[in-house]
């Protein structure tokens, strides 16, 4: 295929996905693209579409189970330096999407500016959080957002002012496009208070979260009305069960942990019995938070 030699990225053929999935799952992509600049991506998408290979944009794949067979896709990968800038516009911060989000909160935090302390402990990317709209303690990173910028599948920019974009619990409609990059709207506050808050939020999240084997976040969303998941699956007895490699954890029930060897089926496996197990005792329908690559 022509396409590829003039890319300026990196393409890599048939790529594990479980080296890029904090799981540690996933069977090979058919091209995993690491586009160099605007341009360069800008090219893959209308030779893709040309072509016909569908594409999908992975950030640091800590919300994703991906299929043992892999996925007969493009993957992109936006690590080139001009996805990664951040700079700061009175109380605005202005972030591209491959910026991990710890840095996006240290970079505020520094800056002296309020309003994103409750996203510290999230992994992931800034495009990540905004095309999942994630959040914690009630609140939402979409509620920070002023404008994001997308390219379409045709290549073409644009802006979505705030009240464009369908932000809702884990959604924002954002997955149709390439999300470039996002003005954050903050408040001015005082340093160390900054500080403070944020080291709170992260002790509080050590002392309920799994860090001890790679897993993706919480596996299923809550239930509007019927409490948190995690209660639910506990409640239901399931900590600690497993599938092959796969066990609910034992420290929080709505986290499936990778033992070692699990693979995507035994996840799925284990999200099936949760499911199963909470609709029989209480009549709720769990849906996944994790997106399911297959
Ligand atoms: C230990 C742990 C704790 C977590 N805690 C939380 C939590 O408290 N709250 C929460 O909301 N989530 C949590 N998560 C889930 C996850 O970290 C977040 O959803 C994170 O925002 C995902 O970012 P990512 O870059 O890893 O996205 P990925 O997992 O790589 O991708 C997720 C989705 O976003 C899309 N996407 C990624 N980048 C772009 C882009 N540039 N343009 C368009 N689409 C894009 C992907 O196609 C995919 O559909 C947790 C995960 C782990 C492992």
């Amino acid at each position: 295929m022509n396409w590829r030699k003039s890319l300026k990225g990196k393409v890599l053929a048939q790529e594990p996905l479980k080296k890029h999935t904090s799981f540690r799952i996933g069977g090979p992509a058919r091209f995993f693209i690491e586009p160099s600049d605007i341009d360069d991506l800008r090219f893959l998408l209308v030779q893709a579409k040309r072509y016909k290979i569908p594409v999908t944009v992975i950030g640091a794949g800590t919300n994703i189970l991906a299929s043992d067979r892999g996925l007969k896709k493009i993957v992109l990968h936006l690590s080139a330096r001009c996805f990664q800038k951040i700079s700061r516009d009175g109380n605005r911060l202005i972030c591209g999407s491959g910026v991990s989000l710890a840095k996006v909160v240290s970079s505020a935090r520094e800056h002296g500016l309020s309003g994103l302390e409750f996203l510290a402990g999230i992994p992931g990317t800034l495009g990540g959080a905004l095309a999942g709209n994630a959040g914690a303690w009630g609140r939402e990173v979409g509620s920070r957002v002023k404008e994001i910028t997308v390219m379409d599948h045709s290549g073409a920019i644009k802006t979505l002012e705030r009240k464009q974009i369908k932000f809702a619990y884990r959604s924002s409609g954002l997955a149709k496009y390439v999300i470039l990059e996002a003005v954050l709207k903050l408040c001015r506050g005082n340093r160390p208070r900054i500080r403070k808050k944020i080291s709170a939020y992260l002790s509080a999240r050590r002392n309920k979260q799994e860090y001890a084997f790679p897993n993706a976040g919480c596996v299923f969303r809550n239930p509007s009305a019927a409490g948190a998941a995690g209660a639910l699956i506990d409640l239901c007895g399931l900590k600690g069960v497993s599938a092959g490699g796969a066990q609910i954890s034992l420290r929080h029930a709505n986290f499936i942990v990778n033992t070692g060897s699990a693979s995507a089926a035994n996840v799925l496996a284990l999200m099936r019995e949760a499911a199963k197990k909470v609709k029989e005792r209480f009549g709720v329908d769990l849906q996944p938070e994790i997106k399911l690559w297959f």
